[in-house]
């Protein structure tokens, strides 16, 4: 059995900083309790130096070549804590997670409807459930998926990769750091990959042309270091982290995750993001892209 991803030390330190917004990031402690205490049983492809370039010069990401195929029994435990959060963000969901669970037992949705497709998070048909809540539970119960198949790749240098979403797993961008020597990479946060990307680019449109790109920082000491990367052409945003400010920065997805009041100032300031939070699912943001 491979080592568990465990972030329950990396989440506690965040939660410590965090102490203000300890209500709404609760449901997540759940869900990074289940992916600690289940890991996955899978053997990834070798992806090879070789395999790996031939599909990125196709603009292929690596899972359309060989895409995991979890075992739905195991699976149920990630997605579990996954669809109480829903259901608890969106009380008026309470019954399309309900059919989700019941298409899930009867193999009506399987595990590789759960995947990302085209920079779309899962495929589950909006009958069953809404695209929104079916990309949030894609990035709750995934990661520990994901983090394994790509494992091999992971050190990859992903050149002739142009796009912005990951040359891993396909997923849409969230999150930028900004490293010590001041490169900017795009981490992706339902994988685990990472890539250096260029300082002024909009990874969501492509977009380079720097008077459409901008950046809202927060004012309060205690954000130092936190951004929300805009773009003016497609009104999309990505969170950013200069590791040079913050030093003691978490993973990015748990950064993404405890910095919803972020998230809600982009939004107020019109600007969407590819991945929906639970912050985002309980006020019914989202879709305005086409991305959920
Ligand atoms: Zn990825
Ligand atoms: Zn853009």
């Amino acid at each position: 059995m491979p080592a568990p991803l465990d972030f329950t030390d990396d989440w506690k330190a965040l939660l410590r900083r965090r102490a203000a917004f300890a209500d709404v990031l609760s449901p997540y402690t759940s869900l990074l309790a289940a992916w600690a205490e289940h890991p996955l049983d899978l053997t990834p492809p070798a992806w090879t130096a070789d395999a790996c370039a031939a599909a990125w010069r196709r603009g292929v990401p690596l899972i359309a070549e060989s895409p995991p195929d979890p075992p739905p029994g195991p699976m149920e435990a990630l997605l579990e804590p996954a669809l109480a959060a829903v259901a608890a963000a969106r009380p008026d969901l309470a019954e399309a997670v309900a059919r989700f669970a019941t298409a899930w037992d009867r193999r009506i949705v399987t595990p590789a409807q759960l995947l990302p497709r085209q920079g779309r998070l899962g495929s589950v048909p909006a009958e069953i459930l809404d695209g929104a809540a079916v990309a949030f539970l894609v990035q709750a119960s995934l990661r520990p998926v994901l983090e394994r198949w790509f494992e091999p790749a992971r050190e990859r240098a992903c050149e002739g990769w142009a796009l912005g979403i990951c040359p891993l797993c396909g997923a849409p961008p969230t999150f930028a750091d900004i490293a010590e020597d001041g490169r900017r990479s795009l981490a992706c946060t339902l994988c685990g990959g990472a890539r250096p990307v260029p300082r002024l680019w909009c990874p969501l449109c492509g977009n380079d042309r720097s008077s459409d790109l901008a950046h809202l920082r927060p004012d309060a000491l205690p954000d130092q270091g936190y951004a929300v990367a805009t773009c003016g052409r497609c009104r999309g945003a990505v969170k950013e982290l200069d590791r040079r400010t913050r030093w003691n920065g978490g993973p990015p997805l748990l950064e993404d995750w405890a910095s919803p009041h972020l998230d809600v100032a982009a939004a107020r300031a019109g600007y969407w993001r590819a991945i929906p939070t639970l912050v985002d699912l309980a006020s019914g943001r989202g879709g305005a892209s086409g991305m959920w």
